[in-house]
């Protein structure tokens, strides 16, 4: 009989260490819970956007900032900002802009992969506006990514526009000369105004140097010239070419055609 006891004594024992480990291990379970899956993150991406000057990459790169939160490498405005602030640099930039050469290939690559040193660290989709405008340049930043930035996918865009209306643009073309606004306006939008300013901030706007008829076909020509054989360097690099047709649509309509195309 006491054996018995006994017995029932131990098994009772060992069910009361059963709950007790299921318990603490419950209550385990409750302070360290599992950490969530880790979240998945977009790609990053940079745009390179392809265009003649006054496709519209500009307008519509500001745009993609100010909805979509992307940042915006325009090596134009680096340009105009180091010759406005008369930097070494500067001076010699303004040698090429002013006639609308191109600045040499391992000038702005430096200038553009200094600005992505500092610009990629928050992971923000990036524009390339303006960048890169010759083969060896788009083989430079193929290089650069792979190099510094390989979180970054590249997408290659091009805006497609004829010369034609290129010319009717840009003659016309305003900017309003606070360069930390930089919004862009036409002059037809201001026909009875003598001297217009920026809706946005209320700055002046002014004429770019090189926005005058004989630069901009030169500027033209040099993109007619340059523009195949990026286009060629990225194909070859496996890169397909996103088109936009610009021709006829307004700025809303190119920044629409453009989230579809991210869609
Ligand atoms: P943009 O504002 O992009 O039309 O550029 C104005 C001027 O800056 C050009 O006419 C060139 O003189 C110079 N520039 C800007 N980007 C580049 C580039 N990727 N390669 C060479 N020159 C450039």
């Amino acid at each position: 009989m006491s054996c018995f006891c006994r017995h029932i004594c131990s098994l009772s024992n060992l069910l009361f260490l059963l709950i007790a480990l299921g318990t603490a291990y419950l209550v385990y379970l409750k302070i360290h819970k599992p950490a969530p899956a880790k979240q998945v993150h977009e790609d990053k991406i940079i745009f390179a956007f392809l265009g003649a000057p006054g496709s519209g990459k500009g307008t519509l790169a500001k745009q993609v900032v100010q909805e979509l939160g992307y940042k915006q490498l325009s090596t134009g405005d680096l340009c105009r900002d180091n010759i406005k602030r008369e930097t070494d640099l500067g001076k010699k930039l303004q040698e090429y802009t002013s006639k609308g050469a191109l600045v040499p290939d391992d000038v702005i690559s430096s200038m553009a992969k200094e600005w992505l040193d500092v610009n990629t660290k928050d992971g923000k989709n990036i524009i390339l506006d303006g960048y890169p405008r010759t083969a060896n340049q788009a083989e430079l930043l193929l290089n650069m990514i792979k190099t510094f930035y390989p979180d970054y996918k590249l997408r290659v865009v091009s805006l497609n526009i004829s010369d034609d209306a290129v010319v009717e643009r840009l003659c016309g073309r305003l900017m309003c000369s606070n360069k930390d606004c930089g919004a862009i306006y036409n002059i037809k939008q201001f026909v009875d105004i003598e001297h217009p300013v920026c809706a946005t901030c209320g700055s002046p706007l002014i004429k770019r140097e090189d926005d005058k008829e004989e630069v901009i076909r030169e500027r033209l020509k040099i993109y007619t010239q340059t523009s195949q054989a990026v286009i060629d360097a990225f194909k070859k690099a496996g890169f397909a070419v996103e088109e936009i047709t610009i021709e006829d649509k307004n700025p809303k309509e190119v920044f629409e055609a453009f989230k579809k195309m991210i869609a």
